[in-house]
């Protein structure tokens, strides 16, 4: 109650400034009184809680003069932030049909009325009001984000597809990552159909929009696999390790498959001991492990191990240390005393969440490509840390 009469306040230095400047003017006296009584009714009522009919007469107070705009947009921006939207689109609607405001106002209004329908789930109306922005200098981009998150929550990609003209003449990075994915959706559902050619043609489109999308490899990967193209589906995964290291450990036992198709084990643990040099990653350091105990003895992978886990301890390094650490205690009490270990170690894993979303926090044992929290895109990725990476 309180912020609306502070909104109040500029419409009563208006008034004010009207009574003052016009006091001479007969003609405008019998006006004065009208707008003065609407005023105070439309005051008292917002005193007494009525704050519909307060709403009816401010609307029919306030003459939408430049300096009273303003105060119409404040109001309808706190209604709609205490989620009163039937208020708030009320006002919104009002400002709307007010022809003569000049067009900057003109477009805010239908904006700030797009962004009610949206809370309200209005998609449709929503989505024609963004529509109508689209060529606005001012409000255009932001237009074009809430028509992609429209698609996004509708899961209509062709429609976000359609936009690719103006996203991409926007050069805005942040769409054109949505952009990809809404083509790396549709692969999605044409992988499942292992249509070849349909695939790469979509994530070729995908990886011209948003070069950095590590998902197209995934998926380019994928069909690869499918294909029993390993040389090429080696290559994408090494492209997602350029892309985004942090997503790189998903990705490491397919990678090991595809070079063990390939016959080439050399090859893949130079490249994962490359990795686990660069970034220091534990899925990438029990991969090199495995490989070193096979080629030179558990003697050697046990010694780099345990310098390994001094130099960066990490408690999925701990639990592959254990593991270690029983295969050479064949079944004595000394295996049975690590192997409880061990499940205490998994336990605990276990209960920690293995993704974490880089822009709002949230975590998850499930990998998601949209953040369940936030809605981003590509966000969601292994923890980093002791309790992960
Ligand atoms: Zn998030």
């Amino acid at each position: 109650m309180l912020e609306l009469l502070f909104l109040l306040l500029p419409v009563a230095m208006g008034y004010g400034w009207f009574m003052g400047r016009n006091s001479v003017k007969q003609s405008q006296h019998s006006a004065k009184q009208d707008l003065s009584i609407k005023y105070s009714t439309g005051l008292n009522y917002l005193l007494s809680n009525q704050q519909d009919k307060a709403i009816d007469y401010l609307l029919e107070t306030l003459t939408l003069e430049d300096d009273t705009v303003e105060a119409h947009f404040a109001m309808a921006n706190l209604f709609r932030k205490r989620g009163e939207l039937d208020r708030a689109l009320k006002v919104h609607e009002h400002l709307v049909r007010q022809k003569h405001l000049p067009t900057k106002a003109k477009q805010q209004a239908a904006f700030e009325l797009g962004k009610d329908f949206l809370s309200a789930g209005l998609y449709d109306r929503a989505e024609s009001m963004f529509d109508s922005l689209l060529k606005s200098k001012v409000f255009g981009l932001k237009s074009l984000t809430f028509l992609l998150q429209i698609y996004q929550s509708t899961n209509d990609w062709q429609q976000g597809i359609a936009l690719k003209k103006v996203i991409v003449k926007s050069k805005d990075k942040k769409l054109l990552h949505i952009l990809a994915n809404f083509y790396c959706e549709l692969a999605t559902i044409a992988l499942e159909k292992d249509e070849f050619i349909e695939v790469v043609e979509l994530l070729e489109e995908a990886l011209k929009c948003d070069p950095n999308s590590c998902r197209s490899n995934w998926l380019l990967a994928k069909i690869y696999e499918n294909h029993q193209q390993y040389n090429e589906a080696c290559q994408c995964y090494k492209a997602i390790y350029g892309q985004d290291s942090e997503f790189f450990p998903d990705v490491i036992d397919q990678m090991e498959k595809c070079y063990l198709a390939l016959d080439a084990q050399d090859e893949f643990a130079s490249f994962i001991k490359k990795v686990y040099d660069e970034t220091g990653g534990a899925s990438a350091l029990i991969k090199y492990l495995e490989y070193l105990a096979k080629k030179h003895g558990p003697i050697k992978a046990h010694d780099y191990m345990l310098s390994a886990l001094k130099r960066r301890p990490t408690i999925k390094g701990f639990k592959h240390f254990i593991k270690m650490q029983m295969a050479n205690q064949p079944d004595n009490k000394e295996h049975e005393t690590l192997e409880m270990i061990k499940q205490l170690v998994s336990a605990y894993i276990n209960v920690k969440q293995r993704y974490n979303c880089r822009t709002c926090g949230f975590n998850s044992s499930t990998h998601y490509w949209s953040c369940p929290s936030c809605h981003d895109w590509e966000q969601l990725k292994p923890v980093r840390g002791l309790e992960g990476e």
